[in-house]
């Protein structure tokens, strides 16, 4: 299969699936996390239609994003302090903020870029050692920390869940998805009406993050990888 088929079969089972949970079948955004590819994979995406790419290392976004200008570049990976600069150049939105002190660098470095920076905030749901984000339980005092700087725009919560078993992710994005109605609810309007994004699923459990409410899936190996091995077909 060629990228764009590959593309077009997510696309169509993406809107399936949120017609079939009574959700608005394009309310998902699908990124295309093109961190193990390079630029003449990413045109090849972009002629078949993909506009929104995800990258996991501050400086193959740089250098993508820079030649790549017109497309919409996400950024999903670990985040160091000295590299927070070059991720607000050319991010439009960071998908895994969950240190605080990261909150007022972020901040800086808008500012001085005369933008604000939409983030989510990354929750570790599963609770395993091996992941990064914040507990269940921290999310609020980390919104009350943002808050707090007007260059930084909490749009909502990204996860990661556990491979390898369909029925254990979909709980681990049912539990994000009601963590975020939560803390929704006891938002500000001025800030909830931002507060919209669900970051969940990956090339192996997007599926199964679309059911729970997803709202962007960042699938990497299902789109770019030709020989990727469906690891599950939709129950
Ligand atoms: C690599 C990566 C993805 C995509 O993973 P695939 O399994 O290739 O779809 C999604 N999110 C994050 C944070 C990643 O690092």
């Amino acid at each position: 299969m060629s990228f764009r088929e590959r593309y077009d079969l997510v696309k169509a089972e993406c809107e399936a699936i949120c017609v079939a949970h009574g959700r608005d079948p394009h309310a998902v955004k699908v990124v295309a996390v093109s961190k193990t590819v390079g630029l003449p994979e990413i045109e090849t995406a972009i002629a078949a239609g993909a506009h929104a790419f995800g990258e996991n290392r501050p400086d193959m976004l740089a250098s993508k994003a820079a030649a790549l200008p017109d497309q919409e570049w996400h950024f999903i990976g670990n985040i160091q302090s000295r590299k927070i600069e070059e991720i607000v150049r050319f991010a439009s939105l960071v998908h895994s903020l969950y240190q605080p002190h990261h909150v007022a660098k972020f901040d800086a470095a808008a500012a001085s870029l005369g933008k604000v920076q939409n983030v989510l905030l990354e929750v570790n749901v599963s609770g395993e050692q091996s992941k990064s984000g914040l507990a269940p339980d921290q999310v609020a005092l980390m919104l009350e920390v943002c808050e707090q700087y007007s260059h930084v725009r909490v749009c909502g919560l990204m996860t990661m869940a556990p491979q390898g078993n369909a029925d254990v992710a979909r709980d681990c994005f049912a539990q994000l998805a009601l963590l975020a109605k939560q803390l929704k609810a006891g938002m500000d309007p001025a800030k909830a009406q931002y507060f919209n994004e669900l970051s969940m699923g990956m090339s192996e459990d997007w599926r199964e993050a679309v059911s729970q409410g997803a709202t962007i899936v960042r699938i990497g190996r299902a789109l770019f990888a030709e020989d990727f091995d469906e690891p599950h077909a939709q129950g």
